[in-house]
């Protein structure tokens, strides 16, 4: 998913820049801020030093390595260049306007809080929903998909498109939700935790129980088989609640992961693949995405 990440490689460092820090409460905004990134920091490292002891799905070291390598430059990327484009000043923007939204008159709080979490929750099962059935949007979602050796890091994997596009969608819930964009910066914090978690290539303790409630990597795995009766469905980051209420839910093993072809074509190459310009690349020309697509329908 869930993709959804991304926000906190750039937002958390936001959340101290925010002007509207200083001007309600920069002592715990930043505190907030800075506790996010040593949790999203420590899941990482404490997921990858896991998946090298006791990984659920094995590969070779050196794929591991691979995917580790360009999934780390791809986060790196998309947080440069999302600052370079000053998009999260968008939420400042935004806020500007949220009198008007769902929770504008209600009092600050917890319960705000809560609701405000749960409803970006369901705003980002919508957009992953339709990153997976809009061709334009699936270019983009496409990178996520390709990377054939799932673990923690695909969580970090995104195409510099798609994080832009997202930022606007969070601008977009800001203002239709009524809430100000250091609470949605704070609640998309919590959700990366998540996101990072149903990538890692393990089996948690109680993953069966904890299903009903929660995305857990047993559920994600299906969301990214290579198959799309079996990829297009678990679109959730936190509650696995969102995908039973819409029928998308689906509880099996993937037999493989990835998006064919996989192999060796480079940084440059998937990026510009999510681009839609394969054409550049060795690889025939390019497919209409949705034709590209049905090839991996069960006959
Ligand atoms: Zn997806």
């Amino acid at each position: 998913m869930l993709s959804q990440n991304q926000i906190f490689a750039s937002g958390t460092r936001d959340l101290a820049d925010l002007p509207l820090a200083e001007a309600v409460d920069s002592a715990s905004l930043i505190s907030a801020g800075d506790a996010l990134a040593l949790a999203f920091l420590g899941l990482l490292a404490g997921c990858m030093a896991l998946e090298r002891r006791r990984p659920c799905l094995r590969g070779s070291l050196a794929a591991v390595k691979a995917s580790y390598k360009f999934n780390l430059i791809t986060f790196l990327l998309n947080d440069f260049t999302l600052s370079l484009l000053s998009l999260p000043a968008l939420y400042l923007a935004a806020e500007s306007f949220r009198g008007l939204g769902l929770l504008g008159g209600m009092e600050d709080g917890a319960l705000k809080f809560l609701t405000c979490f749960l409803l970006l929750d369901l705003t980002m099962y919508a957009w992953h929903y339709a990153m997976h059935h809009n061709d334009g949007l699936w270019m983009f979602h496409r990178v996520h998909h390709d990377d054939a050796c799932l673990n923690v890091t695909t969580g970090l994997r995104f195409h510099t498109g798609e994080m832009c596009l997202e930022t606007l969608t969070r601008a977009a819930f800001i203002v239709g939700v009524g809430v100000d964009s250091g609470t949605v910066l704070a609640c998309q914090g919590v959700i990366s935790l998540f996101v990072l978690m149903h990538h890692a290539n393990l089996r948690l303790p109680g993953e069966q129980w904890l299903s009903w409630i929660f995305i857990v990597p047993r559920l994600h795995r299906v969301h990214h088989s290579t198959l799309r009766a079996e990829h297009d469905s678990n679109y959730g980051a936190v509650f696995s609640f969102w995908d039973r209420l819409f029928g998308t839910l689906k509880e099996l093993e993937p037999a493989a992961i990835g998006l064919p072809p996989n192999g060796a074509r480079g940084f440059v190459a998937i990026l510009r693949d999510g681009l839609h310009t394969l054409a550049a690349a060795k690889g025939p020309a390019p497919v209409p995405v949705r034709a590209n697509r049905d090839r991996h329908r069960p006959r």
